[in-house]
């Protein structure tokens, strides 16, 4: 190749004196070096920018997988119930939510139905305002709320949820969601899941159902001191964790059945607290043994200091109030509530018994609903 440029010249004769400079023993010609091995030197730099850029891209890509998977895990974590940790998938649904905002209270609203279902009704809209305000949420307490009102045919872990605080995915609805009508899930920050069953929303127990839940997120604002006091209140066995295999033996359930209880007077369905019976007209069977021996206690006490001159009156309720409360007793009605077949005797015309809520128990409620509104 011949090179006829003037910078070149200078450049070779540059060069040339440079070499004989350094001593060299070996006569070099640049004219070879210079046309000869440019071309794969070239092509040498052009394959190491291409490996470079590619270990560019494998790295973009390495850390883009590695940052979405660290974000769903957190989420997923974060859940209380039902916790999966299995990956949003690229085919999955987005339920969109919807935020709601009526009489002052902000909550979010989603639905998972068949494509062809009607949308949300205002009137549904406005029952779930009512309920909320009824259960005394505060309105700021009520922007932690997505009520997803639910088609169980229609629902699939394939599905998520495009949230204020990232994508959160559906959890699996259990069996007992059929007959149960709702379900509380701890998702993702401050944002709590509650699933209604569609087939619930014109029902009665709408208002039941959902406090109860509601209660489910007072609940998971309650400090270690607050449970403390909570236990002692309901008479629940310190060391009992919040959730058991028994729904009707966890403390968790316990408190959001009494929350509904507090704003709906619709009886608890747990078993701590007093255990009263249902109907006084029925027989008590395998706890009235005990019953009987302690009025026969009671009345002796009440009447061993007293001449026959000077009888009071017994007050039947003055009575059964001091027995009902006996331990002995309240662990013996628990056994019946726990084992109808066994004791189907008692169990033959209606729940023989029903966990009351004291009068302290009703301030704790409220004065714990009113601290998380301040
Ligand atoms: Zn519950």
């Amino acid at each position: 190749m011949e090179i006829n440029n003037d910078w070149y010249k200078r450049y070779k004769n540059q060069m040339q004196t440079k070499l004989n400079q350094n001593k060299s023993q070996f006569p070099i010609d640049i004219s070879e070096r210079v046309d000869n091995d440019s071309m794969p030197k070239r092509i040498r730099w052009i394959l190491w920018a291409v490996v470079v850029i590619w270990l560019i891209y494998m790295i973009c890509i390495w850390s883009f997988y590695f940052f979405k998977i660290k974000k769903t895990d957190i989420n997923s974590e974060s859940k209380t119930t039902q916790t999966t940790h299995t990956l949003i998938t690229s085919s999955a649904e987005m339920i969109p939510l919807q935020k709601i905002s009526n009489v002052g209270y902000t909550f979010y609203l989603g639905q998972i139905d068949y494509p062809s279902a009607a949308a949300i009704t205002d009137q549904t809209k406005n029952d779930i305002t009512q309920i909320i305000y009824d259960a005394k949420f505060s309105k700021n307490l009520s922007q932690n709320i997505a009520i997803i009102i639910t088609n169980t045919l229609a629902a699939s872990t394939n599905q998520y949820f495009d949230s204020p605080f990232g994508k959160v995915k559906m959890v699996q609805l259990p069996p007992v969601f059929l007959q149960g009508g709702g379900a509380y899930s701890q998702h993702i920050g401050n944002l709590s899941f509650i699933f209604i069953n569609k087939n619930q929303l014109n029902s009665s127990r709408l208002n039941d159902i959902l406090t109860h839940e509601l209660g489910h997120y007072i609940g998971s604002l309650l400090t270690a001191a607050d449970w403390e006091q909570y236990y002692n209140l309901r008479q629940i066995p310190t060391g009992t964790p919040l959730y058991t295999s028994n729904w009707m033996l966890s403390p968790g359930e316990d408190f959001a059945d009494v929350y509904k209880n507090v704003f709906t007077k619709e009886k608890v369905q747990t078993y701590y607290g007093l255990l009263i019976k249902t109907n006084d007209n029925f027989p008590e069977n395998e706890c009235g043994k005990i019953y009987d021996k302690l009025m026969k206690n009671y009345i002796a006490k009440k009447y061993s200091n007293t001449d026959s001159w000077n009888i009071p009156i017994l007050s039947v309720k003055e009575a059964d109030t001091n027995i009902t409360s006996n331990k002995e007793l309240q662990d013996c009605r628990r056994k019946v509530l726990l084992d109808s077949e066994k004791y189907s005797e008692d169990w033959r015309f209606v729940v023989p018994y029903y966990s009351s809520v004291s009068q302290a128990t009703k301030t704790f409620v409220i004065n714990t609903i009113n601290k998380l509104n301040l």
